[in-house]
């Protein structure tokens, strides 16, 4: 997929930022709603390196760029940079989508998640979550799930990371076993399937009406997903969530209902 380094990009209005970039799936998710709704909008892929946030984003907004989606490593330097933070995303500290024409920040990650996994069940009767990671997009749908009334335990490596998650919320506790009994929802939030690993889950022990889910999606959600349908339990990968948060950032830019049809097209 075609990428720029920010220095070199062209004049564009929309833009996905991190590093590395070349993998992102958004150019083709963002432009394919433009096409079907015939705006004269384009969407970049550009790589802009952790040290040099700030100068990039000031950068392309003088540019005439108006809303970038942020990505790794660059979630929490997009909430450091906005003036303004949308209330729903002040408790997550990190941000995914900006608009420069204002210098708001939003969080779409939390929502479009659980946007995914009502697209995909008839209904989401979901009361206990094990969460499984604590980084930025962890702790994003850990707030959507408490603002949804859901409670759980949130397992770690790191387990300080999970301690200073659960102490921002109201419905989690930290776990330090590895554990699935009595969980309706597990989720792998952990960047480990991108190395080809997973933690190791005793599926044998999940109730099984219970529903796997990975944000990782493609061959980095295997490591994870395949024991689980192994043991018969239902899956869901991070795609569904993608073209959500997409989505949602696309309504928030735009004021217009997101094809999303058409984007999840574009996505696979
Ligand atoms: P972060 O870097 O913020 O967090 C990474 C998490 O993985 C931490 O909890 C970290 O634990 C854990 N981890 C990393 N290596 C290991 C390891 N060897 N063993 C155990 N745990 C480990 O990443 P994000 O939260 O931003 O992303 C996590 C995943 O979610 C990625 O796969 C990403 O692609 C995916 N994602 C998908 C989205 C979608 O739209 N589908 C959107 C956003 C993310 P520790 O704290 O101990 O380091």
């Amino acid at each position: 997929m075609s990428w720029h380094e920010w220095r070199n990009a062209p004049r564009g209005d929309y833009a996905v930022i991190g590093d590395p970039i070349g993998h992102s799936k958004s150019p083709q998710i963002h432009t394919a709603a433009y096409r079907e709704l015939g705006l004269d909008l384009s969407y970049e892929a550009i790589r802009v390196p952790e040290g040099e946030f700030s100068e990039a984003v000031n950068h392309l907004a003088q540019f005439g760029y108006r809303g970038l989606n942020v990505t790794v490593p660059l979630k929490e330097h997009a909430f450091a940079w906005c003036r303004t933070v949308a209330p729903e995303a002040a408790p997550l500290r990190a941000l995914n989508t900006i608009d420069l024409q204002t210098g708001t920040g939003t969080s779409t990650d939390g929502e479009g998640f659980f946007a995914a996994l009502a697209a995909t069940l008839t209904r989401c009767p979901f009361q206990r979550i094990l969460l499984i990671g604590a980084g930025g997009s962890a702790r994003a749908v850990a707030f959507a799930a408490e603002t949804r009334g859901f409670s759980g335990s949130v397992w770690n490596r790191t387990p300080s990371r999970a301690e200073a998650l659960v102490a921002d919320l109201d419905r989690f506790e930290i776990t330090t076993t590895l554990d699935p009994t009595g969980f309706n929802l597990i989720i792998n939030c952990t960047s480990l399937g991108l190395m080809g690993e997973a933690v190791p889950l005793p599926f044998e022990l999940a109730d099984p009406d219970a529903l796997v889910s990975d944000l990782a999606y493609g061959p980095a959600s295997l490591p994870f997903l395949e024991p689980a349908r192994e043991h018969g339990l239902t899956t869901v990968d991070g795609l569904g969530m993608l073209v959500h948060q997409a989505a949602l950032a696309f309504s928030w830019w735009t004021g217009l209902e997101a094809p999303i049809a058409v984007m999840h097209k574009a996505a696979q």
